[in-house]
């Protein structure tokens, strides 16, 4: 076959903006401290998991699952506090969510906006569906919301979707609620308040998201306990709901995933010791962080931490530490506010004392 024939025909058909985007890297993390992607480093006890088992023999993987998922949505509309009159909706993942609004509410000339740094998958979507993408910027010294440029943008800009991560990613912390409130209030279209770390913080916007008529909320399972799952869940009023839910292609909860969920979350005391933890150790590796001379730890929110390492040497630390077995997430290049910075996923104390141990020789 002519390979010269195929990048063409690729340079010709494949959309410019598809073709200048570069695939999203998940490095290989065999034999390492997993640190770099906010999973939770707990695994399940023994006989939860032989239940669990029992329960996954039972299923019939030959059927369609239930296209509603409604067991699981009936469980998680319980377990995430959700309003009664709040309608919820899910995906394979809450990245398919934010997909699935984009393409609901996108359309030549409209915008998504956002906060810069914040989750690339908001303007990796917009380019996607042909949106238009508006990151605002934090303020350089601890990522607090600039409200005044966020409202200017806002009013210039006209925002079909604003997605706000509560707490931010990868800077860790809560934005203001007075601020968030005022955010609502401003903008013109749909607000998604982003909770992917909800297990991690007590702020929420969940019980509240019936009082607005353009506020919706995002979680997923994903940073309590269940990446592997994949399952994220949007709440607002039926009537945006209702829309959204026709860009949904069917069955895209599968069965697995439904059983596994529907039954995890019967168990959830479980994930909240985990998480409980989680929160407990994330106080020490920040005090363990902050004694380091030269590391400027932020406050966090989330069951990450980001880190400001000695100037120029974060990639240098970064491939140090993995030569060490300790695999963090280097962030230096990824936006000008993040030079010189890693982001440490909270770990077992264990692993915590580990990436320490290593982080004290490679300075
Ligand atoms: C991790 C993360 C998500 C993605 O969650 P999935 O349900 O695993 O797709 C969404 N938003 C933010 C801010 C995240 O950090």
């Amino acid at each position: 076959m002519d390979k010269q024939q195929i990048d063409t025909l690729v340079e010709r058909w494949v959309r410019p903006e598809i073709q200048e985007l570069s695939a999203y890297h998940v490095p290989d993390a065999s034999g390492l401290i997993k640190l770099d992607a906010m999973e939770n480093p707990y695994t399940w006890p023994e006989d939860l998991r032989r239940e669990w088992l029992d329960l996954l023999q039972t299923v019939d993987v030959n059927r369609y699952p239930d296209p509603q998922a409604a067991a699981v949505t009936a469980r998680l509309h319980q377990a995430m506090g959700v309003p009664a009159e709040s309608r919820l909706l899910l995906g394979n993942g809450s990245d398919e969510l934010i997909q699935m609004l984009a393409m609901t509410l996108g359309g030549p000339g409209r915008t998504i906006l956002s906060v810069e740094p914040g989750f690339v998958m908001y303007s990796m979507i917009a380019r996607f569906v042909g949106m238009e993408y508006v990151g605002v910027p934090l303020r350089p010294d601890d990522f607090s919301l600039d409200m005044p440029a966020l409202l200017q943008a806002i009013d210039q800009h006209q925002p079909a979707l604003l997605f706000l991560a509560y707490p931010n990613n990868p800077s860790g912390n809560l934005f203001p609620e007075q601020e968030l409130l005022q955010i609502i209030e401003a903008a013109p279209g749909v607000v998604v308040i982003d909770e992917a770390y909800a297990p991690f913080t007590d702020a929420s916007f969940m019980s509240r998201v019936d009082g607005f008529p353009n506020l919706l909320v995002m979680r997923t399972v994903s940073k309590m306990g269940l990446a592997g799952l994949r399952l994220g869940l949007l709440a607002g009023a039926p009537e945006w709901i209702g829309q959204i839910d026709k860009t949904r292609l069917p069955y895209n909860i599968n069965v697995l995933t439904q059983v596994s969920a529907e039954f995890a979350l019967r168990h959830q005391g479980v994930f909240d010791a985990q998480t409980g933890d989680i929160r407990r150790q994330r106080s020490v590796l920040f005090d363990a962080l902050q004694a380091v001379d030269g590391v400027t730890p932020f406050p966090s929110d989330a069951n990450f931490i980001l880190v400001r390492m000695p100037q120029g040497r974060a990639q240098e630390i970064h491939a140090a530490l993995r030569e060490r077995g300790v695999l963090v997430k280097c962030l230096h290049g990824a936006h000008p506010l993040l030079r010189d910075c890693l982001r440490i996923t909270v770990g077992t104390p264990e692993e915590n004392g580990s990436f320490m141990e290593a982080l004290a020789e490679v300075l």
